[in-house]
């Protein structure tokens, strides 16, 4: 059933070429104890590695149940491997990581392998070890949990190399008695250099020399059993253990590393963990963009409106150090109205130019309130004419009534704070300030207004809420800190274009009045309902230069054009920290990458560590007849063990610390807004990175491993 024809061996390193096996011809049984000796270095082991598809000859052939194994595929052999043929070493034949019990079934096709092989196990003496772990057992009861297993495996041949090796003599008896035993139905090869004891159990004896044999002898009892046993036939045997059990064993090996070397597994974990929360952070500050935090902001703070400004910019001055300009806020005409209405595809609330100016009812003034900034303007930004669906579009509240004559106005809540703080003035400089404290005691009087360089006076018939957010300026009427300063900064910018600076007068009183209506000093769109929808409004507003608008004044030699500005207190408060972000973000684009590199660094190290722990119990599930490609999922578990846990724990924590860490920038710098926040970017960028990486990670000490013959990997175990 085994052949050897004129086998040979030659071991060729770069300095010299050493001839392990000359010209080997032998064949052997279907049963019987064969003892092949010699002394250390004459090629046993070579011979035996050759017997057991671990390493193939240099010239020769091999003959397994009449098949050439020459002309085998890698798979074939590992099928041998798996079914036919069961190898006991000197050491290096169990899994470290897995006990006895679970040894056994590695090669098994039950997981009882106590209902299954109980007689097997009785026989050997290894119930009592069945739960213990290779390294608590002694080297004599590894021997028998070794040849348990081949046997279990149905191995037809068990190929030992030197099993007694490292066993006291009673043992190693024990061992060859067993050995002896199991020949009864299965040939057993025993290499060995201690020809005593080999030759008190052998049925035959090869000795070999300087990879010659010299001498192979059959007892002479055995001589005729040999011939009997030779003519049996040939069973055919499957292949035991199924493909899914492998794997599935596979993955119970993978989980069982991460728990035997935790220290090193949480380092790996917790290393990996920081440095993708670090990743997470950098990227939402590298992924940064201007108008997607605008929208986002505006989105989920339900900011009420923008405010559509008309700007020119003008270049005065170019030289080779640079442009100088200068920048301003212009009128519109209802034409550019109509046209802002079609690019918003939403209705555009005209602020109109007139009455731009003081509000002069009020007896209040800057410089009496000198320890007051300015919370408190008096000017006057235009007129809107206010009507219900004004009202409901932007969320406003109206106490009192709308005007309805030309000579009526509705003020803000704003303008009523201001007459609160400061009293009512009424016409004449003789006249006592009133008090305001109630809307109900402004409503009904008179104010004056600019208009032009003279004054018009309208009856106050409501006040409206616009929702400005006191609780967050309304200090500034008391104190201003420096801390505060950012605030002040943020409601400056945007309060001379707001709905709160305005005056409501009546619906059509443009038309009613005969005023021109090519005179808007900005407009009002209501935000989008989406972020997206925010986006493209933002979008437009960003239109630098725009064909269809024309030069503000046309015959002007300066380089001027003009372009849309969408603002309110976020929009102010995201370009305030624009330039700050976007030089941070470039700065942290570069750290996330040296991160990204430590990283990648860190998981090779992992990787390469792992696969050399792992090279004994590769040695051992090789010789059990698992494949290559099936060590390589054993790699692949693991590195799916291990960055599963990685990916969650990176997510979870990443999404915790960007919001706390989004929530204490907030508050740091006084904004309205999260600059920094946790998105889908973040998992990905987690995901593939790790997939990326450990992928690379074990792709090349795999590539190593895979190039290598069993052989090859059990020699590296053995060291
Ligand atoms: P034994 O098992 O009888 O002690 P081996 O079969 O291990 O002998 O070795 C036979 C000869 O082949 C020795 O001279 C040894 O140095 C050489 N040899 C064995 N394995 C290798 C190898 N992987 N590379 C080079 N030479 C080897
Ligand atoms: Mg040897």
């Amino acid at each position: 059933m085994l052949e050897l024809k004129n086998i040979s061996k030659v071991y060729k390193s770069k300095k010299r070429k050493s001839q392990a096996l000359n010209d080997i011809s032998v064949s052997f049984g279907e049963s019987g104890l064969v003892c092949v000796v010699g002394e250390s270095g004459s090629g046993k082991t070579t011979l035996l590695n050759i017997l057991g598809l671990l390493d193939s000859p240099t010239c020769g052939e091999l003959f397994l149940d009449g098949t050439n194994v020459n002309e085998l595929s890698e798979k074939k052999k590992d099928e041998f491997r798996s079914n036919k043929l069961g190898f006991i070493f000197q050491d290096l034949n169990l899994v470290e990581s897995y006990t006895v019990r679970q040894n056994l079934q590695l090669v098994s096709e039950h997981d009882d392998i106590e209902t299954s092989h109980g007689e097997l196990i009785e026989l050997l003496g290894i119930g009592e070890l069945l739960d213990k772990l290779p390294k608590e057992i002694s080297g004599g009861q590894r021997q028998r949990v070794a040849i348990a297993r081949a046997l279990i495996k149905g191995s037809k041949i068990l190929l030992c190399d030197e099993p007694t090796g490292s066993l006291d003599p009673t043992n190693a008896r024990k061992i060859f008695e067993t050995l002896k035993e199991i020949s009864k139905q299965k040939l057993v090869v025993v290499v060995s250099h201690d020809v005593d004891t080999a030759s008190k159990y052998a049925d035959r004896i090869i000795e070999i020399e300087n990879g010659k044999i010299v001498s192979d002898k059959l007892t002479g009892e055995e001589r005729e059993k040999d011939r009997e046993l030779r003519q049996e036939g040939e069973k055919e045997h499957k292949a035991i253990v199924s493909k899914r059990r492998k794997a599935k064993q596979l993955f119970g090996i993978a989980a069982r590393y991460a728990k035997l070397k935790p220290v090193r597994f949480a380092f790996m974990s917790v290393t990996a963990l920081l440095i993708f929360v670090m990743l997470s952070l950098l990227t939402a500050i590298a992924s940064y963009n201007e108008n997607s935090l605008i929208a986002r902001t505006m989105h989920s703070q339900g900011a009420d409106y923008f405010s559509v400004t008309k700007q020119v910019y003008g270049v005065y001055d170019e030289t080779e150090y640079g442009v100088s300009g200068y920048i301003g806020h212009i009128k519109m005409t209802e034409l550019e109205a109509e046209q802002l209405e079609k690019d918003f595809g939403t209705e555009a609330d005209r602020v109109y130019t007139y009455h731009k100016g003081d509000l002069k009812s009020v007896s209040y003034d800057n410089n009496s309130h000198p320890s007051v900034p300015g919370f408190y303007s008096t000017t006057i930004q235009g007129s809107v004419e206010l009507t219900n669906e004004f009202i409901d579009k932007y969320g406003y509240t109206l106490y009192g009534r709308l005007p309805q004559e030309t000579n009526e106005a509705v003020l803000s809540e704003y303008a009523f704070r201001l007459f609160k703080f400061g009293g009512y003035m009424p016409d004449g400089y003789d006249k006592e300030t009133i008090p305001i404290n109630t809307r109900d005691d402004l409503i009904g009087k008179e104010i004056r207004v600019d208009r032009n360089s003279d004054y018009k006076s309208f009856t106050v018939v409501g006040i409206l809420d616009t929702n400005l957010d006191y609780e967050r300026y309304d200090f500034m009427g008391e104190r201003l800190d420096d801390e505060l300063k950012f605030r002040y900064s943020e409601f400056e910018s945007v309060y001379e274009i707001s709905p709160h600076a305005v005056l409501y007068v009546a619906e059509n009183y443009i038309e009613r009045l005969e005023l021109d209506k090519n005179s808007i000093a900005h407009v009002f769109i209501k935000p989008a309902s989406t972020v997206k929808g925010i986006k493209k409004q933002l979008a437009v507003g960003d239109l630098k230069m725009r064909d269809n608008l024309p030069p503000p004044n046309a015959d002007n030699e300066t380089n001027e054009y003009c372009f849309y500005k969408l603002r309110n207190e976020i929009v102010y408060g995201v370009k305030a920290v624009n330039a700050v972000f976007e030089t941070v973000a470039k700065v942290v684009g570069i750290a996330a990458v040296v991160f990204a590199v430590i990283l990648v660094l860190l998981i090779l190290n992992y990787f390469s560590g792992v696969i050399s722990d792992r090279i004994k119990d590769v040695g051992v599930l090789r010789t059990n007849g698992f494949s290559k490609w099936q060590i390589c999922l054993l790699f692949i578990f693991e590195a799916l063990i291990l960055s599963a846990f990685i990916v969650v724990a990176s997510i979870i924590f990443s999404a915790i610390v960007l919001s706390v860490g989004g929530h204490v920038f907030k508050s740091f710098f006084d904004l309205l807004f999260f600059p920094v926040s946790f998105s889908i970017l973040q998992p990905l960028i987690i995901i593939g990175l790790q997939v990326a990486f450990s992928t690379l990670g074990i792709l090349i000490p795999l590539i190593r491993l895979m190039r290598k013959k069993p052989v090859e990997i059990i020699n590296a175990g053995k060291q």
